[in-house]
């Protein structure tokens, strides 16, 4: 055997022993958990990736402990070029930045790295070769048309499928078949030898779901494929155990392979994390069906959808904190200036929001509610923000003009009860046209609907720019217009209309809405008078004598 040993790993490994003296065991108060996120860069950063780290982050922060961050990229086939950068942009961005791994830039912190698998190539190495030396693992010299082969006869002879028993044709080879194989530079990869039986039960208990029994693993998995790298089974072991972490949360779809993960542990001798099983999160599809988010099939399964949207970003991790955790609306009801992070997430309600429903709507009550709590300064910052990674037009617009449009967010602002019509910065710009004095253009007088004639319109529009004085207060600006509502036979409000029916053509909103049409476009905005301070005389006076003008 130990001619085989160093025919499989010819170059000179570290010793187990001295790997475990080089990653010690991490020093942490009481109960401090030590949790991570291992994305494999093969695509987008999935929502459900951010819900992940979002729980990981906060059970380790909120316990004192370490969130780290692990690139699990063992498997070249499906990288996909530049995933790692988003991974680790998309963390940073929703403040989710781990304690240690890869940061922006590349760059990686901490004292258990590296904290990319591929880094780690020699680290699997000096273990898989132990698990060689004891017994415990061997090379497999099958081709991928032998195991299709086997997969076919397994399915006539309608056995259980798989590598185990007597399908496992290397398990027991004879050594100088073995040797012969090697000497001849035959591609093999290096199996886990079982010693699990089928027919007994193992049980386990989740974190997150009731107790749950298996059978026991006996199926001899691949530990090392044929490029040198481990598989995610053995990686994830040997990972976990150096890097001291205390609660692996990852997702449910692994749970069927805990009998051999618990295998591997135990046939090194080590002491398995707690696992936690969190479902994914679902969807209702066009169907009415429930199903998964699914990366192929949902836009809003990547994170991207929700920045090129423009949701605030506090208000997608307040929402998955929701998802996570129903009590959270409550709390958050109860104490609507905390941060997020004063919550204390907990696994008992992590457990019973299993599978999730994903609903944007919701998401988008939850962000107005955050956007009216913001100052206009904030709002201001967010949206430069936004736009210069995707409106550079209205960035520019908006970095003209500081103050003004610091002012446009203040509309409605200030007052007890702000406005709620804004879920994200992309709607922005709409809701506002009216104040991009670049943009703005003469209003349709055709889409206008009203009882008044073409020139008696520009006739109140004339009376209205010779009574119009930006530094009229409110009351006075609206008496002015009461008075022309007036001279044209309006009701000077709308109660005195009501009761007099037959007397007045309108009220005097009718006449306030021809100068809101003027200025805005819009038979439906904010604050008139707001609106016209934040303009200004000169531009508000240039809409109106432009309104008059109907050709
Ligand atoms: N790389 C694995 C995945 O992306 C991570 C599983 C884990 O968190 O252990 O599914």
């Amino acid at each position: 055997m130990e001619n085989i040993t160093n025919q499989l790993f010819p170059h000179k490994l570290e010793s187990v022993i001295s790997m475990y003296k080089k990653y010690p065991k991490r020093i942490l108060p009481k109960g401090a958990m030590v949790t991570r996120i291992a994305p494999s860069p093969t695509g987008f950063f999935h929502i459900g990736g951010l819900y992940m780290a979002l729980i990981s982050e906060r059970f380790a922060h909120q316990t004192k402990g370490v969130y780290y961050l692990r690139i699990e990229d063992t498997d070249k086939k499906r990288e996909i070029e530049g995933a790692r950068k988003i991974i680790s942009i998309s963390l940073c961005k929703y403040g989710l930045s781990p304690d240690e791994g890869e940061g922006l830039g590349g760059i990686e912190r901490g004292i258990y790295g590296p904290y990319c698998q591929s880094d780690r190539k020699e680290i699997y190495k000096v273990f898989i070769k132990h698990l060689v030396e004891i017994g415990r693992a061997y090379p497999c010299f099958c081709s991928q048309s032998e195991l299709d082969e086997m997969r076919k006869m397994q399915e006539e002879a309608k056995v259980r499928t798989g590598y185990y028993g007597i399908w496992a044709k290397w398990r027991d080879a004879d050594k100088n078949l073995v040797k012969e194989m090697l000497d001849n530079n035959k591609e093999f990869v290096i199996r886990f030898k079982s010693t699990g039986d089928y027919k007994k039960s193992f049980s386990y208990k989740d974190l997150l779901k009731c107790s749950i029994e298996f059978p026991e693993n006996d199926i001899d998995t691949v530990i090392m494929k044929s490029d040198g790298l481990p598989t995610y089974h053995l990686a994830h072991v040997i990972d976990d155990h150096l890097m001291s972490t205390t609660h692996v949360l990852r997702g449910d779809e692994w749970i069927s392979s805990i009998p051999l993960h618990y295998e591997l542990f135990n046939t090194l001798e080590l002491e398995p994390p707690l696992y936690g099983h969190i479902s994914p999160i679902n969807k209702i599809d066009e169907y009415g069906h429930r199903r998964k988010l699914s990366k192929r099939k949902d836009p809003e399964a990547n994170v991207i959808y929700y920045d090129q949207k423009g949701y605030p970003r506090i208000a997608i991790i307040e929402y998955l904190m929701n998802l996570a955790n129903s009590d959270f609306e409550d709390w958050r009801n109860k104490n609507p200036t905390s941060h997020y992070t004063e919550f204390t997430l907990t696994f008992k309600k992590l457990a019973a929001s299993a599978g999730p429903l994903f609903d944007e709507a919701k998401l988008r009550d939850i962000s107005k509610e955050l956007i009216a709590k913001m100052t206009a300064t904030e709002i201001y910052e967010d949206v430069v923000n936004w736009s210069s990674e995707y409106d550079s037009k209205f960035k520019d617009v908006l970095l003209s003009d500081k103050k003004y449009w610091v002012n446009a967010f203040s509309i409605e602002r200030s007052i007890k009860k702000t406005r709620k019509d804004i879920a994200c910065w992309s709607e922005i710009k709409r809701f506002f046209y009216f104040l991009i004095k670049e943009e703005f253009a003469k209003p349709d007088w055709l889409k206008f609907n009203s009882p008044l004639s073409k020139n008696e319109i520009s006739d109140i529009l004339l009376q209205y720019s010779a009574e119009f004085s930006i530094n009229d207060l409110q009351d006075e600006w609206m008496n002015k217009i009461r008075r022309i509502a007036i001279k044209f036979n309006f009701a000077p409000n709308a109660i005195t209309f009501k009761d007099n029916k037959d007397k007045y053509r309108g009220h005097v909103g009718d006449i306030a809405q021809i100068i809101r049409y003027a200025i805005t476009d819009r038979t439906q905005t904010p604050d008139l008078y707001q609106i016209i301070q934040v303009l200004g005389e000169q531009e508000c006076a240039r809409r109106i004598s432009f309104g008059r003008n109907f050709d």
